[in-house]
């Protein structure tokens, strides 16, 4: 039989930022060469690749020029010029996840309707063109307005509770989704590869921020029921399936009161809710990546013991040079890991870095993590 490993193949990055970084140290022990292309010179991905160029992902001619040099092109964010991949594609470049399902996640509204269509447990919602046409659907409230596209980071995304706060709806395409008083929110990383084998990473819980709609940390393997566990690792299964997509898909999930498991959203990449698979788990998800676009055997993913991952932002009120305080203190503590991502300038939220925490114990995961969160501070 043909070796399917091919350490020689060209592998292009639409995004130089932290997960296209966190790839490319994957990426070195496979012997592969990453290229990327992201429009900022200071991108976290330029000090870790004799292969980076700028430009914009956006602009069709760009992107299709730059990928003309590839053999395989992937992405590590949504928002690139799907047609210059189509093109791509057509003319014999491997594009993981394809354009097709790159598309479809760049719109919400699109998403939404793929779940319906194809029974995929998802909160009821109904399509709105503009702020007037809310109006329209008062007896549906409360809801979450989200827009359409190009919202992330829970920016275009608010909660209408009442027909008073209707006003201060978008006025563009999005859609009102039925606000999910939920017990707990998870994220189950799935992957495929061209052969057709799947696998998922055990679930995670999500603890956001409360004002800031960020992931603030999480748990893995999330405190939750078998049962519940393996209704989300199968909806997972299937969502990837019925996308037919190649390469990673995070799933993010609620579940509400009554035990049900409900799809949120998904993304077609590695994702923030997968870090700590880089230190806790058989396989990261980086390489678990890189195996499903090389069609490559996906590896095992178990846990080998619990974690939690904490988001460095950029403290509040700093702009400029970034600077760590309390490194020391947190790098003392057992099983602790920092990553940063080699961002120049801070500013308020700004994602600086991660810290991955393994422990046998549960209960000691969540105090360090509380810890490190009450140390560790990205100031100017
Ligand atoms: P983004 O693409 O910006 O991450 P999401 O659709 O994931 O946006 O929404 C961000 C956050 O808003 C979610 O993680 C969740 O906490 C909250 N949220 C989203 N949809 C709902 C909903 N239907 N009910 C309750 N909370 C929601």
């Amino acid at each position: 039989m043909q070796e399917r490993f091919n350490q020689n193949i060209q592998v292009g990055v639409l995004g130089g930022g932290q997960l296209g970084r966190m790839l490319i140290q994957s990426a070195i022990n496979f012997n592969l060469d990453i290229h990327i292309l992201d429009p900022d010179p200071e991108a976290p991905c330029n000090e870790v690749t004799n292969y980076f160029s700028q430009g914009s992902l956006l602009d069709y001619d760009t992107v299709y020029q730059w990928g003309q040099s590839m053999d395989l092109i992937t992405i590590e964010i949504e928002n690139v010029n799907v047609d210059a991949l189509k093109a791509l594609q057509q003319e014999g470049k491997k594009v993981y996840p394809q354009p097709e399902v790159i598309a479809l996640i760049q719109d919400k509204r699109l998403q939404k309707q793929f779940y319906s269509e194809h029974n995929i447990p998802t909160a009821a919602f109904v399509l709105v063109e503009n702020k007037e046409e809310v109006q329209k659907h008062l007896d549906f409230l409360p809801a979450v307005n989200k827009l359409g596209r190009e919202g992330y980071d829970g920016r275009g995304v608010q909660k209408i509770g009442s027909p008073a706060e209707a006003d201060k709806a978008f006025d563009k395409p999005g859609l009102l989704e039925k606000f999910v008083d939920f017990e707990k929110e998870i994220s189950v990383i799935v992957a495929r590869n061209a052969s057709g084998e799947t696998r998922t990473f055990p679930v995670v819980e999500l603890v956001f921020h409360p004002v800031h709609n960020l992931v603030e940390y999480l748990f893995a393997p999330a405190d939750i029921s078998p049962v519940l566990a393996k209704k989300a690792e199968d909806i997972a299964v299937v969502v990837i399936k019925k996308l037919d997509m190649i390469g990673l898909l995070a799933v993010e999930m609620f579940i509400n009161k009554e035990g049900e498991v409900l799809v949120n959203e998904v993304a077609p990449r590695t994702h923030n809710s997968g870090h700590q698979t880089i230190e806790a788990n058989w396989t990261s998800q980086f390489e678990q990546h890189l195996r499903a676009i090389l069609d490559l055997p996906l590896g095992a993913t178990d846990a080998k013991l619990p974690s939690a991952m904490v988001n460095l932002l950029g403290e509040a009120g700093y702009h400029g040079e970034a600077k760590y305080v309390g490194m020391d203190e947190v790098l003392a503590i057992p099983g602790v890991a920092v990553h940063l991502y080699g961002k120049k300038l801070t500013k308020p939220f700004r994602k600086m870095g991660h810290i991955t925490i393994i422990d046998s114990s549960p209960e000691r995961l969540k105090e360090k993590a509380r810890l490190v969160k009450e140390t560790l501070k990205v100031i100017a």
